[in-house]
């Protein structure tokens, strides 16, 4: 049996992190706010990092160094295309980095990826933001407790408050 206290399936994980890139810019951060929850084995984060968390325990800080085929993909190769402004609901305010879905030819949702916004069109990237980006995370992990049943269910942690998330 794994030491209960440590992190493994079913685990709901609270860490700060600070991601850099290969040349050390840092890309995203925690510090300074909330640390970030997520249900460990529930592919919450990104494959790379959830596999270098397992076993570790409140207190411990690691670094993982995360290729991108274990992180947001490799990058296609493709150049951002066009789609009518008006395509998109007109209450939603379209920024560059946005994610949303787009139902493809045989009713898939495709993930895509606002790069511009124009007033007449919005330029779209099948490419995660940091497709192709080998990922530098340096992590502490801040709390370790079981998923309720209802967590489970869902996949996700969900806030002190309970059910606050909007899907
Ligand atoms: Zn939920």
């Amino acid at each position: 049996m794994p030491n209960p206290d440590t992190i493994q399936a079913g685990k709901v994980v609270s860490f700060h992190y600070t991601l850099t890139d290969d040349a050390g810019k840092v890309l995203d951060t925690s510090s300074g706010g909330q640390p970030m929850d997520y249900l460990h084995g529930a592919e919450n984060i990104v494959p790379g990092l959830e596999e270098e968390m397992d076993g570790h325990a409140v207190g411990d800080k690691l670094k993982a160094i995360v290729d991108p085929e274990s992180g947001y993909g490799e990058r296609i190769a493709t150049d951002p295309q066009p789609i009518p402004r008006d395509a998109f609901p007109d209450d939603v305010e379209l920024r560059p980095g946005m994610q949303f879905a787009a139902e493809g030819p045989d009713g898939d949702l495709i993930p895509l990826w606002i790069a511009k916004v124009e007033t007449e069109q919005v330029f779209v990237d099948p490419n995660h933001p940091l497709a192709g980006v080998t990922l530098h995370f340096a992590v502490e992990i801040t709390g370790i407790r079981d998923a309720t049943e209802e967590e489970q269910d869902h996949g996700h942690p969900h806030g002190p408050e309970g059910h606050v998330h909007t899907h």
